[in-house]
Order: C-alpha cells, then sequence, then structure tokens
C-alpha cells in the first residue's frame, strides 16, 4: 500500500481561523474582524494506492475558487484566498501518477468545506462517501448560507451517505471500515464541522491519520487548540484529546490537510511525538 500527498494549490485564511480565540460565537466572529493573513498554505489531497482498489481521501481545491473574488458570501469574499492552476488539480496529477479516473474506486470526503470537495468533477464514476450528517449540513440555500457550494457539485453528484457505525476505534466513538481488509477506517473527528470525519490507514504497523481539518496543523492538536470555525467547542476539544489519545498507544502520523509539514512527514514517516509537557 502507498499513500500518496497530492497538492492542490494554496489557500491564505485569516490567523484567527487557524487558531481560535476565545470561545463559542465570539470565537467564531473574532476572525471576521482579524487583519492578519496566514502564510499560503498548501490544500492536500491523498490517494491510497490499496490492492483493493485505489481509495482518494478528499479531492482539494479547483480553479473555480478562484471565483470567490466575486463572490456575495462575507467568508468566501473577504476571509479566504486561493491559488490554484488547472493542471495542479488532482485530475491531471492522478494521471501523471498513472492513475486514470476509472482507476479510482472510491472518494471519501472528510467535510464538504469548498477546498475539500472543490476537485470532484474529476470523479465521475468513482463512488464517493460523505457522511449523511456532513451532507445534510452542505445541502440547499442553507449550505450556502454556511459558506458551502452546493450549487457548485457536478451535476451527476449522488453520494453515498455514510453512517458511522457505532464501533470504536480507539478513543473514537464511531467508525467504519472501508476496506475488507479493514486496514483503512473512517473515523468520526466531530468539531471543524460537526459531522466531520478523519480516514486512519494502518500500514506496517504505523497509522497514517488523515485529519482534514481536525485542527491546521499538528502543533494545535497537540496544544488542544481548537480552531476558529469550530461548530462547537467541547466537541473539538474532545476530538484532538482523542487524536492525541490514539497516538500515545500507536505510532502515527498525522497528515492535515492544510499543514506544511504533512508532506514531508508522510514521506518520512514521522510519527508524533509528544514532548513532556504537553498538554492533554
Ligand atoms: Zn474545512
Amino acid at each position: 500500500m502507498t499513500i500518496h500527498a497530492i497538492r492542490t494549490g494554496s489557500v491564505r485564511i485569516k490567523t484567527a481561523q487557524v487558531e481560535g480565540r476565545g470561545r463559542g460565537l465570539r470565537r467564531r466572529l473574532t476572525l471576521f474582524a482579524d487583519r492578519n493573513w496566514t502564510d499560503w498554505l498548501p490544500t492536500y489531497a491523498w490517494v491510497i494506492d490499496h490492492p483493493e482498489g485505489v481509495i482518494v481521501v478528499d479531492t482539494g481545491q479547483g480553479i473555480q475558487l478562484l471565483d470567490n473574488v466575486r463572490s456575495f458570501h462575507p467568508y468566501q469574499r473577504w476571509q479566504v484566498a486561493f491559488r490554484i492552476e488547472r493542471e495542479e488539480e488532482i485530475g491531471p496529477q492522478l494521471r501523471a501518477l498513472g492513475v486514470g479516473p476509472r482507476d479510482v474506486q472510491r472518494v471519501v470526503l472528510t467535510h464538504l468545506h469548498i477546498d475539500h470537495d472543490g476537485g470532484l468533477a474529476h470523479f465521475p464514476r468513482s463512488e464517493i462517501l460523505v457522511s449523511r450528517g456532513e451532507l445534510r449540513t452542505a445541502r440547499g440555500w442553507m449550505g450556502c448560507a454556511r459558506g458551502y457550494l452546493p450549487n457548485r457539485w457536478p451535476s451527476w453528484f449522488d453520494p453515498v451517505p455514510l453512517d458511522l457505525a457505532a464501533e470504536a476505534f480507539g478513543p473514537f466513538a464511531a467508525s467504519t471500515r472501508l476496506t475488507q481488509a479493514g486496514d483503512v477506517v473512517a473515523v468520526a473527528t466531530p468539531g471543524h464541522t460537526a459531522d466531520h470525519l478523519s480516514v486512519a490507514v494502518l500500514d506496517e504497523g504505523v497509522t497514517y491519520f488523515l485529519a482534514g481539518d481536525a485542527s491546521y496543523n499538528e502543533r494545535l492538536m497537540l496544544a488542544g487548540e481548537i480552531d476558529g470555525v469550530s461548530v462547537d467547542d467541547e466537541m473539538a476539544g474532545r476530538t484532538l484529546e482523542a487524536i492525541r489519545c490514539f497516538a500515545r498507544d500507536r505510532p502515527t502520523v498525522y497528515l492535515p490537510t492544510h499543514d506544511p509539514e504533512s508532506a514531508m512527514r508522510l514521506a518520512t514517516r514521522r510519527v508524533i511525538i509528544r514532548s513532556s509537557g504537553t498538554a492533554g
């Protein structure tokens, strides 16, 4: 089994989105007052070349996001900026790896934010899995109001709603195996969105934790600092705690979507090393 990191362009957000300030509604509103941008951060999608077939986790950005500067949505217009060229979309990058559209059996989305579902158009023949609750949240005009772009989904988009079974996977309360071998597992990591999921890939004694936006980087996960957009403080905090707990027992390579060090960690199999005194 091989995992590939596919960088689908870059994104810039406000620093108060990466590391939330305050709690609750105040935390979620503060980012709109923040004038400080992050550096350009990568947006990774992941390709699991598995004996049972290729699984893609998240589809990254698409060039249609460059139109967001004209959006009426205050978040999309003023709080986020994208960089991407057409050949940086996931489709062309998969072809460069020798993976054609028909080779991808399944696409799993950690959540439906616009930089995770932006490459859906490249997968018309794949089974697409999205958690049922996330789909409900993102649909329709309420989805648009929440900052999703359901109007940009391909017309054929009809994902399989994923109900994570009430089967614990380590400290995670709900999980579903995505392969017969049981070595690719979707786990519930609610917080960033209420139905956010992550994908754990077990290979040769190491767990590769494809974390989506559970946190924007490893440091914040270790520190238990939640982001500026998470829907619920307690829920997001419990998820970060569960990830730390998981990594305590098993060698874990932590791979968030926007962490500048994710690709290096994957390439060098660098597991989470907790320094003494780290919270949690
Ligand atoms: Zn997100």
